[in-house]
């Protein structure tokens, strides 16, 4: 039975119409596992903890490129402000509207109509597989880390991995990311003791010994940058002591920060050295200091070569421009799926994103589906290994 054409815009607005807002799934998934099913995808759920996740593959040999990305979207915000209910999908001036029209249903719907062209014409010599989560755009415990680490533990092989975030920024394919920089944050609490302020030695102020320990992590230039990534920066992004009496030494200190970080620091040797600061900060403090450090992850880079190539070739056909391999921009699920194959990630522009009146020109849609379609292409001749002579 021959599969049917994907038609990605009617697909992109079937998602749409399913308002999947993180952690909810709202039968998204269903959709598109409808869509893959009837190319003769075989589709597994893989939910973890409540999440729904989804891994769908086609065919069994190897090569395996896979697809990455999430149905969950994050929340509409001011609904007042938007121009038209922002699950109704609406076409518009040839725009398509709607919350998840760029951050990422539309290049999911590219991604399936690519499929199924190329699997029509008979160019997915190997296996396409698609591995989708509903839980990117929350704390993503339950989405793709737990799907990644559940087919590692199987022995699944995804050879190279695109991931469909929106990574273009001004036009389609101008942009493509081949890493991204780490990312940790901090809240420190200093413990001291309350008191009045005229009696300063039956008290332990918190407050100076928070100035220094920022100020002695603000003094750190972090690095000049790596290559391919700009420097790591620390930014502290509140302090709290919320005492509103003017007599009193308070009992307690707070501030938050964040560092994005290039390949040369690890969430762990940050750890350290915040740990350390701290405890220099707090020698002969009566108090306590405490610093809980989370790290959402490391930073990585896909060196430029063969598949990041054939990823940018792609672009340059499909639109006559030659994209730029980035590392910028915020984190990705592609921090997990690194760690089992070579990732690159491609998208749509990514210029409303979780803004209101999300939208993207349909047009480019179809063209992102042209791309992927000639990704798909390259990959298999590039990668596939040739039939031997008998
Ligand atoms: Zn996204």
């Amino acid at each position: 039975m021959p599969a049917a054409a994907v038609d990605p815009i009617a697909l992109a607005r079937a998602l749409i119409r399913r308002p999947s807002v993180t952690p909810a799934d709202a039968g998204a998934l269903k959709v598109l596992e409808d869509a893959l099913t009837q190319l003769g995808f075989a589709c597994r759920r893989m939910p973890f903890e409540g999440i729904e996740n989804l891994y769908a593959r086609l065919g069994k040999a190897s090569p395996n490129l896979c697809f990455a990305g999430h149905t969950d979207v994050v929340p509409v915000g001011d609904l007042e402000a938007w121009r038209c209910d922002p699950f109704e999908a609406r076409l518009e001036d040839g725009e398509l509207v709607g919350r998840g029209a760029v951050d990422m249903k539309g290049s999911i719907a590219a991604f399936v109509a690519a499929a199924g062209a190329a699997k029509g014409a008979g160019e997915v010599k190997g296996s396409l597989s698609l591995l989708i989560t509903g839980d990117e755009e929350g704390r993503a415990l339950h989405g793709t880390r737990a799907v990644v680490e559940a087919l590692a533990a199987e022995g699944e092989v995804i050879d190279h991995c695109m991931v469909g975030e929106p990574t273009s920024a001004e036009v389609l394919g101008d942009v493509i990311k081949i890493g991204r920089r780490g990312s940790l944050s901090t809240q420190i609490t200093v413990h001291g003791v309350q008191g009045h302020v005229a009696y300063p030695d039956r008290a332990a102020n918190p407050v100076p010994v928070l100035i220094r320990l920022l100020y002695a992590l603000q003094q750190r230039r972090l690095d000049d940058g790596f290559e391919g990534f700009q420097p790591s920066n620390l930014e502290v992004t509140t302090i709290d002591v919320g005492n509103p009496a003017s007599n009193v030494i308070p009992a307690q200190a707070t501030a938050k920060l964040n560092i994005r970080f290039n390949p040369n620091h690890s969430g762990g040797s940050l750890s350290d050295w915040i740990k350390g600061e701290a405890a220099r900060a707090g020698e002969g403090f009566a108090g306590k200091i405490e610093a809980a450090v989370e790290i959402s992850g490391e930073a990585f880079l896909t060196k430029p070569g063969p598949f990041v190539e054939l990823v940018a070739e792609a672009v340059a056909q499909e639109t006559g421009r030659r994209p730029q391999l980035s590392t910028s921009g915020g984190t990705s699920d592609a921090r997990f799926i690194r760690l089992l194959c070579p990732v690159v990630e491609l998208g749509l522009v990514g210029a409303t994103m979780h803004a209101v009146d999300e939208r993207v020109p349909a047009a480019d849609i179809e063209d992102l589906a042209g791309i992927y379609r000639r990704v798909i292409q390259r990959y298999f001749e590039a990668y596939s290994a040739p039939v031997q002579p008998q």
